[in-house]
C-alpha cells in the first residue's frame, strides 16, 4: 500500500535540519509521498525508515542529468501519464545533431546558431538544450575534433554517438567532468560501455531492438552499478515510436517496473520539414525525454519550442510576472498610469498593446497569484483596496505627477473603492479588451 506523507513523516528524524534540500522533515515527507525525491537525500534516515520508505518513495522514472555544471539538463522524474493528472516535470530536452563528417567551418557556423538560439515567450527564454555528435567517419581523431568543436561552439551538454568504444573513450577523456550522454550500450557491448560510463561518471543510453531485450539490458547495466540510464528503442515508424514510449511510461508508472523506469531518447531525422515537425511534436506530447532533431530551421524549432513550453507548464501554477511598476517606452512624470494583474499572458498582452500604441506609460502590475483580471477580481485579489495599497507601496505616487489611474474595463465596479483608497486620484475605466488599449490611450493623450 502506498505510504501517505504523514506515514512517511513519522519515520523521519523530525529535526528539520534542511540538508535534504527542503526546510522541514514534513516538506520532505510530502515530496517523498509524491515521488519527487529520494530518501537517500536525507543523510539521517534510520534503517527502519530505509526499509519502509525506500522502495515506496523511489521515483518511478529516474532523474538523469546530462552536461557540464552551468549547462546541465535534467530529464526524467515524471510521475503521471497525463498532464491534467498533476504536471509534467522536466521538459523534453531538444538536441541538435552534428556529424564528424561536417567541415570545421560548417560546425563553427552551426554550433554558434545553437548557442545563440533563443525564443522569448511569455517571459521565458526558450533555448536548445543539447547537441549530439555522431561518429559517421568511424575514426577516433575526426570524432574528437568534432566533439571539441561542438562542445566549445554550442556551450551545451553533448550526446556522444559512436559504435567505436575507442572513439567514445577518447571523447570522454576530453570531456571529463562534463557528463556527456554516451550513445549507446547494446546487448553486444554492454560490459565495455558500462565500464566507460562508470569510469567517466557519465550517463549512458541503453539501446535494444525489443522491450524485453531493453529491460534485460538495463537490468544487466544496473547490476554493474550503472544507474544513470536513458532508454532507446528504435521504431520503424512514428506510430511505433509513440506506442513504445507509451508502453515504457506505463510500465514504469503503473507497474513500477524498474528496468524501464528511465527517461526515453527519440531521434527524429532524415525527413521533410512538415513530417519532422509532426513526428517531433507527437513525441514531445508522448513522453520523449530527449528529442534529437537534424535541423536548425526556425520553422521547425518555433512550433516545437512553443509546444514544449505549453505541455510543461504546470497547469496548477499560472505563469506570473513580478508585481511592480513597469515603464513601457520612456514614460515621463505625466505619462498615463495603468494597472493590471500579474498573470503573465495578461501582462504581455497589455504591455504589448501599450508599446504598439506609441504612448509611453507606467504599467502597475498587482500581485494576484497569477490570475487574470476577472478571476482575480472574483477571488477578491484585485479589489479597489488592494490596487490602492499597491500604488502606495510601489512608490508610484513619488514617481509620477499625474493623479489619474486607468483600470481594466472588466472591473469598472472597483472604481469607487479605489478612489476611496487613493484620495486625490481620478479613476478612469479603460477598455475591456487589451486590443482596444491603443486607440484608447491615443484618445486620452489627445484630450
Ligand atoms: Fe529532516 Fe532528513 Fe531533511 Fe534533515 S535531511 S530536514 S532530518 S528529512
Amino acid at each position: 500500500m502506498a505510504l501517505t506523507g504523514l506515514d512517511i513523516f513519522k519515520l523521519l528524524p523530525k529535526t528539520n535540519c534542511g540538508e535534504c534540500g527542503v526546510p522541514t522533515c514534513m516538506a520532505f515527507a510530502m515530496k517523498l509521498a509524491a515521488k519527487n525525491a529520494e530518501l537517500a537525500a536525507c543523510p539521517y534516515a534510520s534503517e527502519e525508515a530505509k526499509a519502509k520508505i525506500g522502495a515506496a518513495s523511489k521515483p518511478p522514472i529516474r532523474l538523469v542529468k546530462i552536461g557540464p555544471p552551468g549547462a546541465e539538463v535534467a530529464v526524467g522524474h515524471e510521475t503521471v501519464m497525463f498532464r491534467h493528472e498533476k504536471t509534467f516535470v522536466h521538459p523534453t530536452a531538444i538536441a541538435v545533431s552534428f556529424s564528424d563528417g561536417q567541415p570545421a567551418s560548417e560546425l563553427c557556423h552551426l554550433t554558434a546558431q545553437v548557442r545563440e538560439y533563443c525564443l522569448e515567450r511569455v517571459g521565458e527564454q526558450l533555448r536548445l538544450d543539447l547537441a549530439l555528435v555522431e561518429n559517421t567517419s568511424g575514426g577516433v581523431r575526426p570524432f574528437v575534433e568534432a566533439v571539441k568543436a561542438v562542445a566549445g561552439g554550442t556551450g551545451r551538454g553533448l550526446i556522444l554517438m559512436s559504435e567505436s568504444p575507442e572513439a567514445l573513450e577518447a571523447a570522454l577523456k576530453i570531456l571529463d567532468g562534463q557528463r556527456p550522454l554516451i550513445h549507446a550500450a547494446t546487448p553486444e557491448n554492454a560490459e565495455r560501455l558500462g565500464k566507460l560510463a562508470l569510469q567517466y561518471k557519465a550517463p549512458l543510453v541503453a539501446r535494444a531492438a525489443t522491450l524485453d531485450a531493453l529491460a534485460a539490458l538495463t537490468s544487466r547495466l544496473a547490476a554493474m552499478g550503472v544507474r544513470d540510464l536513458v532508454l532507446e528503442l528504435p521504431a520503424e515508424n512514428p506510430a511505433s515510436a509513440v506506442q513504445h514510449n507509451t508502453v515504457i511510461r506505463k510500465m514504469a508508472l503503473k507497474s513500477a517496473f524498474e528496468p524501464l523506469g528511465y527517461p526515453i531518447l527519440n531521434v527524429v531525422a532524415g525527413r521533410d520539414l512538415p513530417s519532422l515537425v509532426a513526428d517531433a511534436s507527437t513525441l514531445i506530447l508522448k513522453y520523449a525525454s530527449i528529442l534529437v532533431v537534424d535541423t536548425l530551421q526556425v520553422q521547425a524549432l518555433l512550433p516545437l519550442m512553443m509546444l514544449r513550453q505549453n505541455i510543461y507548464t504546470d497547469p496548477q501554477k499560472p505563469i506570473q510576472v513580478e508585481p511592480k511598476v513597469y515603464p513601457i517606452g520612456e514614460p515621463g512624470r505625466n505619462a498615463p498610469v495603468l494597472v493590471t494583474t500579474n498573470f503573465s499572458l495578461t501582462y504581455f498582452l497589455v504591455s504589448g498593446e501599450i508599446e504598439n500604441s506609441g504612448v509611453p506609460a507606467h504599467l502597475g502590475v498587482v500581485e494576484c497569484e497569477g490570475m487574470s483580471v476577472l478571476t482575480a477580481w472574483a477571488a477578491g485579489k484585485f479589489s479597489g483596496a488592494k490596487v490602492g495599497a499597491f500604488v502606495k507601496a510601489s512608490g508610484l505616487e513619488g514617481q509620477v505627477a499625474t493623479r489619474r489611474i486607468i483600470i481594466p474595463g472588466y472591473v469598472a465596479q472597483i472604481s469607487g473603492e479605489l478612489e476611496e483608497s487613493l484620495p486625490g486620484w481620478e479613476v478612469v475605466v479603460g477598455p475591456q479588451e487589451a486590443s482596444d488599449l491603443g486607440s484608447f490611450l491615443k484618445l486620452q493623450a489627445a484630450a
